[in-house]
């Protein structure tokens, strides 16, 4: 995740959710183990065969999802993806993120800043992995709360009836159109937001939202590979939202090389 504040605990960040999911799949060895160690006096031999067979596969589940966080280290160490660990990196982002939250909760860790750190692990996985698309193929999304509350032009169903008055980063997001040449959709939910991805088919996703519609969203967008940037809620949350522009510029940089796509505005930031 990009934001004003990322310079200050990037690493802090990465460490606590790669953390939490190295807790999380020790938790569940350990519950394995333990069904194993409680149960393994069974009475007929089916008994038996049913018990192994459970436990045999729960350990494959953990090896797998044990190469997963594997994955997951070895890509950030390295700075560079490792194609065949992909699926495994996919299983163990999101078969671990909710014991991740709950683990969170038993050791009163805010679930924002599990999120957070997440966005930033998926950040960087995002990072490692360099691709060269073109401009139309990189979808912009952003929430609805970015627009002005007291906006009159519903900009949900067609961002040009936006008129870039400049009270809200509405009129900077279509400004980063125009330059780059990406699409841009402006959603109220979740439901927009896959109608959007649906419609555009985006090869990639650079994503405008708080913690927690950021993490579900880049759960819900895999494979498309996403970059997801916060928002700032200076007036709470939901309510007249704004976002770090120069943060959005980068991560569509990043998908489409640092060109000048667009009509030829001048860049600023
Ligand atoms: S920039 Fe666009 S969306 Fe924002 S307040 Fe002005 S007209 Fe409305």
């Amino acid at each position: 995740m990009i934001s004003p504040n990322e310079a200050h605990m990037p690493h802090v960040r990465k460490r606590l959710f790669v953390g939490l999911l190295a807790a999380s799949l020790f938790v569940v060895g350990l519950l394995a183990f333990t069904i194993w160690y409680l149960l393994y006096h069974p009475t007929t031999l089916l008994h038996q065969v049913i018990l192994v067979s459970t436990v045999v596969l729960i350990i494959v589940g953990v090896v797998i999802v044990a190469f997963g966080v594997g994955g997951i280290v070895l890509t950030i160490w390295l700075a560079q993806t490792i194609k065949p660990l992909q699926p495994l990196i996919r299983v163990a982002m999101t078969t671990l993120f909710p014991f991740a939250i709950g683990l969170g909760k038993v050791f009163h860790i805010d679930g924002d800043k599990i999120k957070n750190s997440f966005i930033s692990v998926n950040n960087e996985l995002v990072r490692t992995n360099p691709l060269q698309l073109r401009p139309e193929q990189v979808l912009l999304l952003a929430p609805h709360c970015i627009q002005e509350n007291t906006c009159p032009y519903k900009v949900t169903n067609d961002t040009n009836n936006c008129r870039r008055c400049g009270k809200c980063k509405v009129s900077d997001l279509l400004a980063l159109r125009d330059r780059y040449g990406i699409r841009v959709g402006v959603a109220t939910g979740g439901t927009l937001a896959r109608k959007l991805v649906k419609e555009y088919r985006p090869r990639a996703i650079v994503a405008i939202a708080c913690e927690r519609d950021l993490a579900s969203g880049i759960q819900d967008c895999s494979p498309i590979p996403v970059l997801g940037v916060l928002n700032d809620r200076p007036f709470g949350p939901c309510f007249n939202t704004s976002v770090y522009t120069p943060g959005v510029t980068d991560a569509i940089e990043f998908f489409i090389g640092n060109q000048n796509h667009g009509k030829g505005e001048e860049k600023k930031h």
